[in-house]
């Protein structure tokens, strides 16, 4: 809004029949400092869309990007309304509906989104929140009988979500290559007023370039978000430059998935034929997005050399942050290790994942047994071998991994199991455990949903008589098959 027209359109929501709570994020309310009437009844067609909040001018914003490699031109919020900015117990939050209806930038779509991928994009932006990884928020899902025609016809949902800015690589993109560099310049330095004002203390080391250290910042903050999104075993699916946060947030849930069986080509995106999103690639092409982003603000950095140099950092970067990451779900943490001992750490964490690899081991609950396994000082340690067929493979990598704990300075090995209960997640939000709650609330029963956001809001923790929820997917799961189509 502070922006000006150039950015964005009007556009008030679409209202749709009859709409019911499916969820609602109180707990999200509460640590906002927001009044919790904003959740109550009164609400409801609020959150739906079918009234406009006091104070609001719903807006579309206007982006380009680049999918799945090629230059996709301008697309934009093609579903999703910014309602507004408010104060917050956290700082200023904006606010978003996804599924809301046509704007300008909707491109033959129909504006809204189907109650699956809704309670999908709820459930694992809370899911993301719970394991400590930056992301959009969500405060409601609302959902309606309407008719939405995808390969079936599907019933329409409303997600509202939350984040300090929705600002996307795509937004800089747009503004740039233009006749004048003005509105480039503009959305630059919003972006470093409003939301990344640390740029201009990063300046002084980028030649005094405020538009490197945005670059320098940005590439940061990303190289840190992919290497939890690799740690915990995250697959975004369609990370598209339009779907790539200037905060470093995880944006844009659609056919995202949490791993399984560990496997480094796991494409979790049924359209995505090539496998160009798959787990393994995630690292790079966020690297080549962070690339066309470079290219994007190249007006106004005016040296190229400068931005490879800048662009550069994620090479060290990112895998300075997944080896502390690793090494971490290892219970290998306290001081700093030299840097040799940082790479025979890593030749342990690789063994490891070439180990998991081979034998599509479960990958959430490796971790979790391991943790346990310390935890209980080493009694639960057969609950780990029974996860691999290779027991001699394991054996051997065991061994290794216990004489590099022996090295740890005092070693308590039931308090290094401690920590690692902390880094390594009981529940993540697989596919099948959406699937499960989407079925439901296919029927109107939304209780599966509120388990989950339970569980996954605190997913570190036992919650005893819930082992369900953590145990290895049914058959069925391997079956699913989740596309773009939301
Ligand atoms: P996505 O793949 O969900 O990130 O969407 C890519 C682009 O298509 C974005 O600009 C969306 O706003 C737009 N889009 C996706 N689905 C719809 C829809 N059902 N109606 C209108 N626009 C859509
Ligand atoms: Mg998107």
């Amino acid at each position: 809004m502070q922006l000006g027209p150039d950015f964005y359109t009007q556009q008030p929501p679409q209202a749709v029949a009859a709409p019911v709570w499916a969820a609602r994020n109180t707990a999200l309310l509460q640590s906002l400092g927001w009044p919790q009437e904003l959740l109550s009844d009164s609400h409801l067609p609020a959150w739906a869309g079918n009234a406009v909040l006091p104070g609001s001018t719903p807006l579309a914003t206007v982006y380009s990007g680049r999918q799945f490699g090629q230059w996709a031109g301008q697309l934009g919020d093609g579903r999703a309304l910014w309602l507004g900015e408010a104060e917050s117990a956290q700082g200023p939050q904006e606010i978003q509906l996804k599924g809301a209806g046509r704007t300008p930038y909707s491109r033959g779509g129909d504006g809204r989104a189907v109650l699956r991928s809704s309670v999908r994009e709820y459930l694992c932006s809370e899911a993301m929140h719970g394991l400590g990884i930056p992301t959009t928020r969500a405060l409601s899902l609302v959902a309606s009988p309407e008719p939405v025609r995808r390969e079936t016809t599907e019933t329409a949902a409303i997600v509202a979500r939350v984040a300090p800015s929705f600002l996307r690589f795509g937004h800089v993109e747009h503004f740039s290559g233009q006749a004048s560099t003005d509105r480039l310049r503009q959305l630059a330095d919003h972006a470093i007023q409003h939301h990344l004002p640390e740029c201009h203390d990063r300046a002084p080391a980028w030649q005094g370039n405020v538009y490197a250290a945005l670059l320098d910042v940005v590439q940061e903050r990303t190289a840190r978000l992919l290497a939890q999104w690799q740690a915990v075993g995250f697959c975004h699916g369609v990370m598209n430059t339009d779907n790539m946060s200037l905060l470093g947030l995880t944006l844009d849930y659609g056919p995202f998935q949490f791993m399984d069986g560990f496997d480094p080509g796991h494409i979790c995106n049924h359209s995505d034929h090539q496998g160009r999103y798959a787990y393994a690639r995630q690292p790079n092409v966020a690297y080549w997005n962070l690339y066309a982003l470079g290219q994007a603000l190249m007006p106004l950095i005016g040296d190229s050399e400068l931005t490879v140099q800048v662009l550069d950092g994620y090479k060290t970067l990112f895998p300075r942050a997944l080896g502390d990451a690793m090494r971490a779900k290892l219970g290998l943490t306290g001081a700093l290790a030299p840097e040799s001992e940082r790479d025979k750490d890593w030749q342990l964490v690789e063994d490891l994942l070439q180990l998991l690899a081979a034998e599509r081991v479960d990958y959430t609950l490796f971790w979790r047994r391991l943790s346990q396994a310390l935890a209980s000082g080493g009694a639960d340690l057969d609950a780990v071998q029974d996860l691999f067929i290779d027991r001699a493979r394991w054996q051997a990598w065991l061994k290794r991994y216990v004489q590099r704990l022996n090295l740890l300075p005092g070693t308590d090995l039931a308090q290094v199991g401690q920590s690692m209960l902390r880094t390594n997640p009981k529940f993540v939000l697989r596919n099948h455990l959406a699937e499960i709650a989407i079925r439901q609330a296919k029927l109107g029963d939304f209780s599966e949903i509120a388990t989950l956001q339970d569980l996954l809001h605190s997913p570190f923790d036992e919650h005893p008589g819930f082992e369900a929820y953590a145990a290895q997917p049914p058959d069925w799961a391997s079956q699913l098959e989740i596309s773009c189509s939301s």
